[in-house]
């Protein structure tokens, strides 16, 4: 297949490294954000039997793949992330096209899945349990880890790539096999990346891929028992759902979801350097990263002059066909996506806040395409809803404050706590932010995208739920422990 061309392609679903067709018949579109109405490819509208049927091939290759050594599921797991590495350019315009983030951003994407993807599979062999001190009661001990079974992997749309590999990658090399349901906006490459999981050589029933709704499809997935952990990334709303759900099974979850982030600016920052940071974390893909910057909290003095040093920025930015390598941000990633965050915009102006720059595209972009230009907002007050919801677009909320505990007490005034970040020189003001801010990212002068393989990757409070991905605990959720205890007779 030619990703650059417009498909109409009908792609099945991934049982058993077989295409099989739903057993509705029916399909659905996927759409291509930059151009309203248009047909990518046609996928499967699976129903829950087809979410029965993957699990069933998933329990089936269960029984051997737990038992494959781990140097064999890393050889694979490799040879996997190899091939993602290989078709890099093809999986980058697919995504940009089914998500419309830009190739730049989309390449970004898939190199960063490589990279995580090379840190999960090396991983896997230095992940070992405790052995109790010798001698301790008579017995020899040690926590042993188990896989613990068929996993349930949901994704978002908004990483399709990367956060399909941070979970299945761990779950697999870990032992476990996968019934992975990608968002409706963006099934083409998931379905993509199970070609490449047949191509690496991993035993039929070992990774299943089912597209469909998550309202049927994804609770089906959550409500078979067979299923022992659910690793989901999402919304809140969709999370507490699951949650809910899970209860009848005592599934473990892992959820990651969403987020306030903000961004602090102190009056000794490098102004430069924070307003850099505010465009990258807050327009990339659109402003649509879970860990986006959509607050930033500005301390007095500097407050004038980083918002006319932002809204410069942003007028500059060139809004438009995300496979135009000289623009700079593309569509949001659909319809559903546009009117959400306009009517966050109407409310804003509404509630009182000063749109500065930005909103809906007008003329032909607008008619063309679900393309929001970079938006800000000042004089955002506490109260108002685009200080409180996240709005998941290319929206930022300037707020002035007088201090640092100000800063800190209106940051952790959110139901979320996923990212944050601070510009400062002041070390003291650092240590004391690292120490008071509520959230599983924190930031000293780096934007609050950024993250690393080998740390957690997760939310407090509303943000999250169950171990984090990433470093130790992305491997942790995947297994259960057996405390081993031995007497020799001897
Ligand atoms: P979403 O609406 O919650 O959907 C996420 C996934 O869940 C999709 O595959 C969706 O399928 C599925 N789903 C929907 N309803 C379900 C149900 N009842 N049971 C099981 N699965 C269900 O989120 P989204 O709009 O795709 O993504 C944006 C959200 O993700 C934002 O809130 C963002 O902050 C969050 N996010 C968090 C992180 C993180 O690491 N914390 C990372 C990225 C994104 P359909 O597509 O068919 O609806
Ligand atoms: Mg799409």
């Amino acid at each position: 297949m030619n990703p650059k061309e417009t498909l109409t392609e009908v792609y099945g679903n991934y049982v058993g490294n077989q295409r099989k067709t739903a057993s509705s018949q029916a399909t659905f579109d996927d759409e291509d954000p930059a151009r309203k109405g248009s047909v990518l490819a046609s996928f499967q509208a699976s129903s829950p039997r087809d979410i029965t049927d993957a699990v069933d091939a998933a329990a089936e290759a269960f029984l051997h793949w737990r038992r494959t050594p781990v140097d064999e599921r890393q050889h694979l797991g490799s040879r996997f992330v190899q091939l993602v590495r290989q078709r890099q350019e093809d999986l980058a315009v697919i995504v940009s096209r089914e998500n419309g983030k830009t190739l730049r951003e989309a390449r970004a994407e898939v190199q960063s899945a490589v990279t995580e993807g090379t840190y999960h599979v090396y991983q896997a062999s230095r992940f070992v349990g405790h052995t109790l001190p010798a001698g301790t009661q008579g017995c020899t001990g040690w926590v042993q880890y188990h896989p613990v079974g068929v996993v349930g992997v949901i994704s978002p749309w908004n990483f399709p790539v990367n956060v399909m590999c941070r979970k299945t990658l761990p779950a697999l090399m870990t032992g476990n096999t996968v019934v992975f349901k990608p968002a409706t906006f963006t099934p083409w490459s998931a379905i993509f990346m199970a070609q490449l999981f047949e191509e690496a050589g991993f035993p039929a029933g070992v990774f299943n891929c089912i597209t469909g709704l998550g309202s049927s499809v994804g609770n089906a997935l959550v409500d078979d028992p067979r299923v022992r952990a659910i690793s989901f990334t999402g919304s809140t709303d969709v999370g507490k759902k699951i949650q809910e759900r899970v209860a009848r099974n005592l599934t473990r979850t892992q959820l990651e979801l969403g987020g306030k982030n903000a961004l602090v600016v102190m009056h000794d920052a490098d102004l430069n350097a924070a307003v850099d940071a505010a465009m990258t974390a807050g327009f990339a893909c659109a402003g649509q990263w879970c860990t986006s910057t959509s607050r930033i909290l500005l301390q007095k003095q500097i407050h004038d002059r980083f918002l006319d040093m932002l809204a410069a920025r942003c007028e500059r930015m060139i809004v438009g066909d995300p496979l135009d390598e000289n623009i700079t941000m593309g569509p949001v990633a659909g319809p559903d996506q546009y009117e959400s965050i306009c009517t966050a915009i109407h409310r804003a102006k509404a509630e009182g806040a000063r749109l500065v720059t930005g909103g809906a595209a007008t003329g032909e972009l607008g008619e063309r395409g679900y393309f929001i230009r970079p938006t800000v907002f000042a004089d955002v007050s506490p109260e108002m809803s685009i200080f409180r919801e996240e709005i998941f677009g290319p929206v930022l909320a300037i707020s002035p404050v007088d201090s640092l505990d100000q800063a800190l007490r209106l940051a952790n005034e959110s139901r979320y706590a996923l990212s944050s970040a601070i510009f400062t020189r002041d070390i003291d003001a650092a240590h004391k932010y690292i120490g008071e801010i509520d959230a599983g990212l924190a930031h000293v002068n780096i934007h609050t995208g950024f993250k690393l393989p080998a740390l957690p990757f997760g939310g407090w409070k509303e943000s999250g739920f169950g171990l984090p991905e990433n470093g130790q605990t992305g491997l942790e959720f995947f297994v259960d422990r057996k405390a081993v205890y031995i007497k020799s007779s001897a």
